[in-house]
């Protein structure tokens, strides 16, 4: 006879079964046998996790220059936990693209106006249009900068917004038609469009904000595996991101495994570069919160002989709170931790999905607009 089960009692199914963690499955009548057999470690590493610098370009009115059109900077929490004035965590490439292109500071505001079917930057106290040199400057600035691992832009700047900028119909209207992307922020987009951008208003959101951290340090991580240019560097990259890659996209983590095995024996550069496209797909969308269950159970897996029946409902109550967005990542994240120690698990140890970025940029506040990414 088959009987209804509470989350934890699913998770617990599944850790005994070895089975993969499914949202709808866990709504379903199942019955199951209690299984002792868990996976192992299938490799052990030493531990030590080294991190890179990312290189972030970034609105310079946020903490860098007071620099905005009243003369005034604008605090930005999450500019200032990666480090606005100490740079400890990421290498900072401020830019203001209205002083960039001759105004000065203050200045009088400039809008996006729609005029048929083109947007045009204009100054409405002066009628004097921008666009051209705004659209000018940021070309050659962006082409001007390598290595770069994303941006954070100011938000609703017709300049350096992102998608949220208002659009008026003509210079003096109070009414805008619709939103879009700024100048320089549009061509952040078109000229980086495979890396992370966002505004600081979205980055006020706990997910997307650590699913921008991610991005940035695996990317930066990538970058050194380029600049070793050899194939252990790759392998050994691949070894390390297999669970971060497993929560985000497994059918892309697989491919990577394929192109890396290089049956075909293309030659070292195209590997990386194949690869790399991959890595890019891989990561385009957040980890799903069931992914990230099934990658923490599968961790779970290695200590579930060592651990007692209460250890184990806790983890399981933990990972329910994660489910129910009542806890983050960091918190199972955290006793899996302590296990890995605990019972020295250095393979596990050295995997990025328990710390894709320094730990001191984990912060649980949230803007508390949810889950729309
Ligand atoms: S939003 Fe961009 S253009 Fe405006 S002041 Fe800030 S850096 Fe300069």
């Amino acid at each position: 006879m088959k009987k209804s089960l509470h989350f934890s009692e699913y998770l617990l199914f599944c850790l005994r079964s070895g089975k993969s963690v499914n949202e709808d499955a866990c709504q379903t009548m199942v019955e199951f046998k209690p299984d002792e057999s868990m996976p192992t470690p299938a490799d052990k590493q030493e531990t030590g996790r080294d991190f890179p610098t990312p290189r972030i370009v970034v609105s310079k009115c946020m903490g860098f220059a007071s620099c905005r059109y009243n003369g005034l900077t604008i605090h930005s929490d999450v500019v200032n936990r990666l480090g606005a004035r100490s740079g400890v965590y990421v290498e900072f490439l401020p830019v203001c693209p209205e002083v960039a292109i001759g105004l000065g500071i203050p200045r009088d505001p400039i809008r996006i106006v729609k005029l048929g079917d083109e947007l045009r930057l204009i100054q409405p106290s002066t009628k004097s249009d921008f666009s051209v040199q705004m659209t000018e400057f940021a070309a050659a600035h962006l082409s001007s900068l390598s290595d770069i691992d994303g941006s954070i832009l100011k938000n609703r700047s017709p300049s350096c917004g992102i998608n949220d900028v208002k659009i008026f119909p003509d210079p003096g209207s109070r009414i805008p038609v619709g939103k879009g992307a700024g100048f320089f922020g549009a061509k952040v987009l078109e000229m980086y469009p495979h890396l992370p951008v966002e505004d600081e208003g979205r980055l006020t959101n706990s997910r997307i904000r650590e699913h921008f951290f991610i991005r940035i340090f695996t990317n930066a991580f990538f970058r050194r595996v380029k600049a070793g240019a050899s194939m252990k560097h790759l392998v050994d990259f691949q070894r390390r991101n297999k669970l971060l890659l497993m929560a985000y996209n497994q059918k892309e983590m697989r491919l990577m495994g394929k192109i890396i095995a290089n049956q075909e024996k293309r030659p070292l550069h195209q590997v990386i570069e194949n690869y790399e496209q991959h890595l890019v797909s891989a990561f385009a969308r957040p980890a799903r919160v069931m992914s990230n269950i099934n990658v923490l159970m599968h961790a779970l897996g290695y200590f579930s002989k060592q651990l007692s029946h209460q250890e184990k409902a806790f983890f399981l109550d933990t990972l329910e709170a994660y489910r129910n967005n009542k806890a983050p990542l960091s918190v199972p994240n955290a006793l899996l931790k302590s296990w890995m120690v605990r019972f020295n698990e250095p393979y596990l140890m050295q995997q990025t999905f328990f710390e894709p970025f320094p730990p001191g940029l984990i912060e649980i506040s949230d803007s508390g607009k949810a889950r729309d990414y």
